[in-house]
């Protein structure tokens, strides 16, 4: 097995990965917040931990991943309203909130399929653990970090930090965390501003509530993943990802409750991906800069000036370290469509490349560095450059200034096919729709040549049930002269 080395954001060091159970890795990954749709900041924790993952596997580690939703309205109200996203939309659109959240999840995962991003091993819903949340909540109390108040409990951070440090991931000490702490409406239940709602009492026009011994409501939005974490991955598990957004105060939130409940932080490695940003500004709906992914895929927002394909994004996102900072531009994402263009070209001449001539130490060499930089805190635009030098020797070789031997042929191929096809998951949209297209006629093939056999043998019934039953697919079947022909 490889050395891996990873920045953790605890240590704010980067360090060699030693796995709690080298049989098996568990990660934890804060997932979407299905109040709307996917955005594109959602591409970036999504892609950087999918090619965490199959860099694990493709190192020999096995993984339990977990990436949760966040379904359960929490405490960012909408500022106009003060009223829980999910719930209003429910409420304006007469929908029942999981309604909402279905779809949203729904739109979430195809954004995902389309990006090539594998689902997690585990994809728990907040709305479907609020038991294991409430038990959170009853050892929080028991063990004395927690009050209640009107029916509402909240995690006394003050009594905590005697203890214990509070803010020891963010590197934040408690007055620094007053500063900027608004006191709004309805959290007048609380003892300082700083403390945070492990269970909340749903008001009358809140529409997710759950029964508990403290009052019809709803758990605080950090509670779930300490709950979720613990469940699928135990007590204490080897990495915790998410955005650097999220730090503070969730995380921090969530090492709080942790130790407060099971006597231990609970994450040896913490992992943060940087954030996007819009020609140098941060993404918000108030900026008038806001891309979901399919506006992206389909090029409809004033924003952008043309349509960029799911793996022109992955490609652009790839190309930038996961803790630096990515500004996303309609110059940079076509800058990227042409580098991933030439990188596919080159993967496909290199198919029809004949072996020639003597070894070539070099592309050993491009083959071993890629890995050294996916092992060194997952350095993708590393990787990525030499895998543009494995391009430079195809093109040389097409063009006969150079020759290759079968063995170097062979490391090109796992060159392309291993890393940029496997762990970067890079894939060749014109190729697999291509392939997908060859199938379904294949398919419609098979089937027409059915149906010409039932109409030979005089079975109407059934050559009738085949056109009716495609046209239920919205397949038309024309006979002709030389044959039927269809079209979708
Ligand atoms: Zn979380």
């Amino acid at each position: 097995m490889r050395d891996l080395y990873i920045t953790n954001t605890l240590s704010r060091q980067k360090e060699l990965f030693k796995p709690i159970n080298p049989g098996l890795v568990g990660l934890y990954v804060c997932g979407p917040t299905v109040y709307g749709d996917a955005h594109l900041g959602h591409a970036r924790p999504a892609i950087t931990y999918d090619v965490f993952v199959k860099l694990l596997r493709a190192i020999g580690y096995k993984v339990r991943y977990v990436r949760n939703i966040t379904d359960v309205g929490h405490l960012e109200h909408d500022a106009d309203e003060g009223e829980d996203k999910i719930a209003k939309k429910a409420r304006l659109e007469q929908l029942e909130p999981m309604e909402v959240v279905q779809e949203y999840t729904e739109r979430y995962h195809a954004a995902m399929r389309e990006l090539n991003v594998a689902p997690p091993s585990i994809e728990p819903r907040a709305s479907g653990h609020i038991i294991e949340q409430m038990a959170v909540v009853r050892k929080i109390l028991d063990a004395g970090y927690a009050y209640e108040s009107n029916g509402s409990i909240y995690f006394d951070v003050e009594k905590y930090n005697k203890d214990h440090k509070y803010g020891i991931l963010s590197g934040r000490n408690l007055e620094d965390t007053l500063e900027g702490t608004r006191n709004l409406d309805g959290q007048s239940d609380k003892r300082a501003p700083f403390d945070f709602a492990l269970w909340k009492k749903a008001s009358p026009e809140h529409i997710m509530h759950w029964p508990s011994e403290w009052s019809e409501g709803f758990p605080g939005w950090h509670l779930e993943c300490s709950a979720m974490s613990e469940k699928y991955l135990g007590k204490e598990f080897d990495i915790h990802g998410g955005g650097m957004d999220l730090m503070f105060p969730h995380h921090e939130c969530e090492i709080a409750q942790n130790t407060a409940s099971r006597g231990t932080s609970g994450v040896h490695y913490w992992m943060h991906n940087n954030m996007i940003t819009i020609n140098g500004k941060k993404m918000g709906k108030s900026l008038g800069n806001y891309i979901t992914l399919f506006d992206l895929f389909s090029g409809n927002n004033n924003v952008l000036s043309q349509a960029y394909s799911p793996m022109t994004i992955r490609f652009f996102i790839l190309q930038a370290h996961y803790r630096s900072t990515l500004d996303f531009s309609n110059e940079a994402l076509q800058a990227a469509e042409k580098g991933l263009a030439k990188m596919l070209q080159a993967a496909k001449d290199l198919k029809s490349l004949q072996a020639k001539g003597q070894k070539n130490e070099e592309v050993a060499q491009i083959y071993e560095k890629c890995y050294e930089a996916l092992c060194d805190d997952l350095n993708t635009p590393i990787a990525l450059s030499h895998i543009f030098d494995a391009v430079r020797i195809i093109n040389s070789v097409k063009g006969g200034q150079m020759q290759i031997c079968a063995d170097d042929l062979a490391i090109l191929n796992k060159i392309f096919d291993e890393i940029l096809f496997g762990i970067l998951g890079i894939k060749d949209e014109a190729a697999s729709e291509g392939k997908s297209a060859a199938v379904i006629d294949g398919l419609m093939k098979m089937v027409l040549a059915e149906r010409a056999e039932a109409k030979a043998s005089k079975n109407w019934a059934k050559s009738d049930e085949i056109r009716d039953k495609l046209s239920a697919l919205g397949i038309t079947v024309k006979d002709g002269k030389d044959g039927a022909e269809w079209s979708i």
